[in-house]
């Protein structure tokens, strides 16, 4: 028979190594079961989603429609269209303090793939990347991937889960290559101070690895924590890689928009990568992309205001069940409780309590263990007030029952 003509069945596949190296995103399994449900018409409160629930802004649509009717419809250069990447270099300096110059930004199809870019641009098989837990759920996926090998470093619920230099220096060997943060982070929601920032920056420089600082939600911050980027340190662009996306701070994840700023050589590497694959992303969405960064920022402040008020309710509330402890989040849109007291039998883990939580509550959350954090649960608040309060009434009746 002709090589290839044969239907195979599904040993009989034979996948790359790479390929089954990685498993399938746990959030979407959750979100799968969920969906299932609402399918057949239950009433799910779902605090599964990491992504907005506001519309994109009226100026950053209309942007995309114009380009759609001009038919500016084609092939765009593979790293992007010159606009935008000028335009994000001046919206990340006046925005957060950075000086890149547009040869130093590559525009990608989503910050998802900026991240997968860069890994897959610097990581060789065997070179050791250290990733701050709870981490979110794709980094270590992409560096075994890559071939590399994750370094998980723990950090605790007593320490707001703040990546710290001390411990980070810990764990760098002969072998890293590079050292993930993730600030404000998904998804316990920790901020890294300014100063800690600048000192696991130094712990890189030091030990000559690369910090890829993956500022998706850089401007949801609360209380005292601002909009930072350690790339408004002077000196740090030689040891940095930063990851931006529109998915969030504009409310247009499924535009597919993320941006790579990093030393040309850098930047080079991963548009040759991406010519050879995705080659540049939508043309559309570039062009939406350049007004989201030279319009008014108002549409973030309304959104932040909002989350403000939904993290308030939601903290008190998971606070106020008993067994349950929660730190106060102080960027992104989730929150991470501690449910481990009330592990029993019935459900000896975080799994087990999400699993049950979805069936008799039909509450959907993630659980910790999907983002290396057992006994935690991923709550996004990303959703409505009336949901998050039928979402703790439900999970006060789950918890209270399951004492
Ligand atoms: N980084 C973090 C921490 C995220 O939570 C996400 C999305 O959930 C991304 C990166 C990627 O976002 P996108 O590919 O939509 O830009």
């Amino acid at each position: 028979m002709e090589p290839g003509t044969a239907v195979k069945t599904e040993e009989a596949f034979q996948l790359s190594d790479r390929v089954n190296r990685i498993n399938e995103s746990p959030t979407m399994v959750v979100l799968q079961a969920a969906a299932a449900l609402k399918a057949k018409g239950v009433d799910v409160a779902d605090f599964g989603a990491g992504e907005p629930d506001f519309p994109t802004p009226e100026h950053i649509k209309r942007a995309a429609i114009q380009a759609l009717d001009e038919n500016r419809t084609k092939y765009t250069p593979v790293p992007g269209l010159p606009e935008l990447r000028k335009a994000i270099c001046e919206w990340h300096a006046k925005e957060l303090g950075s000086s890149y110059q547009p040869a130093e930004c590559v525009v990608n199809v989503g910050g998802k793939h900026s991240i997968f870019n860069s890994i897959c641009a610097l990581i060789n098989p065997g070179d050791e990347v250290v990733i701050p837990a709870p981490y979110w759920v794709s980094y270590p996926d992409i560096v075994k991937y890559a071939g590399g090998i994750p370094v998980i470093l723990e950090t605790t619920e007593a320490d707001n889960f703040v990546m710290r230099a001390s411990a980070l220096e810990k764990l760098i060997t002969s072998r890293t290559r590079m050292v993930i943060a993730d600030s404000p982070s998904n998804p316990s929601g920790a901020v890294i101070p300014p100063d800690e920032y600048a000192k696991v920056l130094a712990v890189c420089q030091r030990k000559g690895v690369w910090l890829l600082a993956d500022e998706c939600y850089s401007h949801f911050t609360y209380g005292d924590a601002k909009p930072f980027s350690i790339a408004s340190v002077p000196g740090s662009k030689s040891a940095l890689i930063i990851v931006g996306s529109f998915s969030k701070t504009f409310a247009m994840t499924g535009w597919r928009l993320g941006y790579v700023l990093a030393p040309k050589p850098l930047v080079d590497a991963v548009t040759k990568l991406q010519s050879q694959s995705t080659s540049n992303p939508t043309s559309i969405a570039q062009y939406a992309g350049i007004a989201a960064m030279g319009g008014p920022m108002d549409g973030v402040a309304t959104m932040l205001a909002e989350y403000a008020r939904r993290r308030e309710r939601i903290v008190k509330g998971l606070r106020a069940i008993s067994g349950v402890t929660c730190t106060a989040p102080q960027g992104a849109f989730y929150v991470f409780p501690n449910i481990s007291a009330h592990y029993k039998a019935e459900m000896p883990d975080d799994m087990a309590v999400s699993r049950l939580l979805l069936e008799r509550e039909h509450v959907a959350v993630v659980p910790g263990v999907a983002f290396g954090a057992p006994g935690h649960l991923r709550i996004s608040y990303a959703t409505s007030m009336d949901r998050i309060d039928e979402g703790l009434l439900r999970m006060g009746r789950f918890f209270g029952k399951a004492k």
